[in-house]
């Protein structure tokens, strides 16, 4: 396993659409296995390929109601069903110290395939639900700053 290099705000890979993974091979394994062990140093929630300029549609997202925490890897994922809404704040490992209140669904099940091509079905609520669309937001070539409703101070963040 190694950890990536996460790409930043303007990196042109974070503002496309990304391609559906066809071939599970041992390429995408490595892939997944990087990504996850590139989130868990990080301290986030959650990684999309696009961030590590891989423009297939793989997430890793931190399950924190789970204890201990996993990480769950969703191959070509699809929102099945959201309900509710939250406001919550928000940040995202591609833009360090930027903070702000997103409206997401409070909870949200989706399908996705696994390393091998299997597919499966996964309900979240809460962060993990915030983490699914955030996510999956990625690999439509989209940031969380264009949701933004309220910009949070960086330094209040800290406090918390
Ligand atoms: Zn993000």
């Amino acid at each position: 396993m190694a950890i990536r290099n996460i790409l930043i705000q303007d990196d042109p890979a974070l503002y496309k659409k990304c391609r559906p993974v066809t071939v599970f091979d041992q390429r995408l394994k490595q892939l997944v296995d990087d990504m996850t062990e590139t989130l868990l140093q990080s301290g986030g929630a959650g990684l999309a390929a696009p961030q590590v300029g891989v423009l297939r549609r793989v997430v890793v997202v931190l399950d924190v109601n789970k204890d201990p925490e996993e990480v769950i890897v969703l191959i070509n994922p699809e929102l099945l069903e959201v309900r509710g809404s939250e406001r919550m704040p928000e940040g995202c490992l591609s833009f360090p110290n930027v903070w702000g209140y997103v409206t997401r669904p409070s909870w949200a099940k989706v399908r996705a395939q696994d390393v091998n091509g299997n597919w499966f079905e996964k309900e979240g609520e809460g962060v993990v639900a915030q983490c699914f669309s955030h996510e999956h937001d990625h690999l439509e070539g989209h940031v969380f700053t264009e949701k933004i409703e309220e910009f949070i101070d960086p330094e209040d963040i800290q406090k918390a």
